[in-house]
């Protein structure tokens, strides 16, 4: 069949992201075939929720018409060009003036890039030719968390702060200094209230910075809500206590919304939800719900003002993609936004944030559920071995495989990030498929709950 024919080329030829690679010669590839809606189906003809947007990413959901009539029509008119040597075009000059007006009033200029791994890469590059242009070029580091993830490029992975990025890549090779992730389930002390640890975090933040010299401290990124660290929503005060530490020792605050960003967190933007404002925002996933590739760095003025001026003395700035701004992908982009808006999808995960939280916590019963946590519509339910103790399992992650494979034989697609499972479903859904999505993992996990004790 030509399932098993594309199954044994992909096996022949391939290497996958995120894939063991020996694991895969042996068992093949899912074939995703087509998409409709919150549903996608593979080359068996099986049908599957997707659970997780793609990759946190696909707002307007599989099937949008809208989307790919603005890719044709964009292919059509100007397939490609560049945005170098003052060179622009109409979607890219629409898109960024977009995001201006949907980011908080102190953002104002926009730098595209492929992907947000990317935008991460020239987060770094932007800080240093700043620090540069004022005459400080030792204040060069980075804070970052524990569990945060950034990207995997070589400075982007160097952010990102879960072992599975760094391990065997030689990484982090820039200056980068991890914090203790915000979770206070896992990372709380015994007895430890949640005022407390977040306090105790906040404590522990300023005296990194002071041993390391605030002189040396350049920026401090983090995503609002963890994502691929395992939906890790801060202790309330969190954010706030950050953003005035990185305004008492001059440091960038990175407010890193390749997920949280266009409703997620059920606020416009995760810094909007926590109350804080970032010096530079990074947007992607959503931004154009991954029908294309693009990811946008949005800056101050102040950031951009050093930045120019500095491009005046050196000539020129030395940084930009091939695909910087590519016009089908900012038309997309644009398309999108406006159909986010006009559908008020950020309005729906927020009326849907009780009925998907609520539902989830729900399955707590389950005898392998540690925690479900999450917010708006992004949520994780982490399983562990013993409830009483939040101890793991051994060897990580078999018991989250298990489970995902279950969910996906139910008809849901879900992501284990080792044993926590995690959705974040399209902004399209009903709640009628968040019901769905309930009925669906909470089959899996009895499945996973009868398995783990056979
Ligand atoms: N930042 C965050 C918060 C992300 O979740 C991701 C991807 O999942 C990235 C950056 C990297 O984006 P990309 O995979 O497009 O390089």
């Amino acid at each position: 069949s030509l399932s098993n024919s594309l199954a044994a080329a992909d096996i022949a030829h391939s290497l996958h992201p995120y894939t063991n690679a020996r694991a895969h010669e042996r068992n093949g590839p899912v074939i995703i075939t087509r998409g409709d809606g919150v549903h996608v189906y593979d080359s068996e003809g099986r049908e599957y929720i997707e659970g997780l947007a793609g990759l946190w990413s696909v707002a307007v959901g599989f099937s949008e018409k809208r989307l790919a009539e603005a890719a044709a029509r964009q292919m059509a008119e100007l397939p490609y060009y560049h945005t170098f040597a003052g060179k622009a075009h109409e979607p890219q000059i629409r898109l960024a003036e977009k995001l201006v007006e949907m980011t908080p009033e102190a953002l104002t200029r926009v730098f595209f890039t492929n992907s947000g791994s990317e935008a991460n890469d020239t987060v770094v590059k932007l800080v240093w030719f700043l620090n540069n242009a004022l005459g400080r070029p030792e204040k060069k580091k980075f804070l970052s968390r524990i569990k945060g993830y950034h990207g995997i490029t070589i400075a982007s992975g160097s952010l990102t702060g879960l072992p599975v990025n760094h391990k065997g890549f030689d990484l982090p090779a820039i200056p980068v200094v991890h914090l203790t992730c915000p979770h206070h389930w896992r990372f709380g002390a015994e007895g430890e209230s949640e005022a407390d640890f977040c306090a105790r975090l906040l404590r522990e933040a300023e005296e990194t910075i002071l041993a390391e010299g605030p002189e040396t401290i350049a920026a401090f990124i983090g995503e609002p809500v963890m994502g691929a660290g395992g939906v890790i929503v801060p202790p309330e005060g969190y954010w706030a206590g950050i953003e005035a530490l990185c305004r008492k020792y001059d440091i960038l605050l990175v407010s890193d919304e390749v997920i949280n960003g266009f409703g997620r967190t059920g606020a416009r933007w995760g810094c909007e939800k926590f109350g804080f404002t970032p010096d530079i925002l990074v947007t992607s996933k959503q931004l154009t719900s991954s029908y294309m590739p693009l990811a946008a760095v949005l800056m101050t003025d102040a950031v951009y003002q050093a930045i120019a001026d500095h491009t005046e003395k050196l000539g020129t700035l030395g940084h930009g993609f091939t695909g910087t701004g590519h016009p089908v992908a900012t038309a997309v982009g644009l398309e999108n936004l406006k159909i986010i808006e006009e559908r008020d999808l950020m309005g729906n995960a927020a009326r849907l944030e009780a009925p998907f939280q609520e539902g989830l916590r729900a399955l707590g019963g389950n005898p392998l559920v540690g925690e479900v946590r999450g917010i708006g519509l992004i949520a994780a339910i982490e399983m562990v071995a013993d409830r009483a103790t939040k101890r793991g399992f051994e060897p990580a992650g078999k018991v989250g495989a298990r489970a995902a494979a279950f969910a996906a034989e139910e008809g849901l697609i879900c992501r284990a990030l080792g044993d926590t499972l995690a959705l974040c479903p399209p902004l399209i859904v009903t709640e009628a498929d968040v019901a769905r999505i309930l009925e669906r993992m909470g089959r899996a996990l009895e499945r996973t709950a009868d398995w783990a004790r056979a």
